[in-house]
C-alpha cells in the first residue's frame, strides 16, 4: 500500500534506524541526511518518512508530504548556510529529483538531492 514501509528499501531502513546515516534534520514526516557519495560540498538527501517510489507518486498520493520535503530542502540549504544572494560561482543551490533509472534514479524511495557549495553547471549531465 502507498506509504507503507518496504522491507527491501534502503531509505525505509534508514528511517527505521536499521541502516546508519548522518542525519541533519528530522521532522514528523521527513528525514534529511548526508549523501554517502557527495557530489558537492553540501549534498543532503531529503526524504518523506513514508515510502513512495518517486517524487511524482509522492506528490500524487500525499501532496502535503511532498510540500514538507520541498520546505525541508530549503531549511537544509539555510542550515548549511548555502549563500543565495550575489549570483557568483558557489552561490545558489540545486534541488534535484532524479525520476526513473534512465535519469539516474538508483533508490526508489522519493528523495530530493540538495546540492550546493560549488559552482553548478547548466545543463546538468
Ligand atoms: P538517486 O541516484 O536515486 O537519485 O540517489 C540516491 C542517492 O543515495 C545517491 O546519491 C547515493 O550516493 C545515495 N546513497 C546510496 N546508498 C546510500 C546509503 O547507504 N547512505 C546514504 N546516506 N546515501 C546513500
Amino acid at each position: 500500500m502507498a506509504g507503507e514501509p518496504q522491507a527491501d528499501c534502503l531509505f525505509c531502513k534508514i528511517v527505521a534506524g536499521e541502516v546508519p546515516a548522518t542525519v541533519v534534520r528530522d521532522t514528523e514526516t521527513t528525514l534529511a541526511f548526508r549523501d554517502i557519495n557527495p557530489q558537492a560540498p553540501t549534498h543532503v538527501l531529503v526524504i518523506p518518512k513514508a515510502h513512495h517510489p518517486d517524487a511524482a507518486s509522492l506528490a500524487a498520493a500525499d501532496p502535503a508530504a511532498a510540500a514538507d520535503v520541498l520546505r525541508e530542502a530549503g531549511e537544509v540549504a539555510a542550515q548549511e548556510k548555502l549563500p543565495v544572494a550575489g549570483g557568483g560561482p558557489g552561490t545558489g543551490y540545486r534541488i534535484v529529483f532524479n525520476t526513473g533509472a534512465g535519469a539516474g534514479q538508483t533508490v526508489f524511495h522519493a528523495h530530493a538531492h540538495v546540492l550546493g557549495g560549488r559552482g553548478l553547471e547548466w545543463p546538468p549531465g
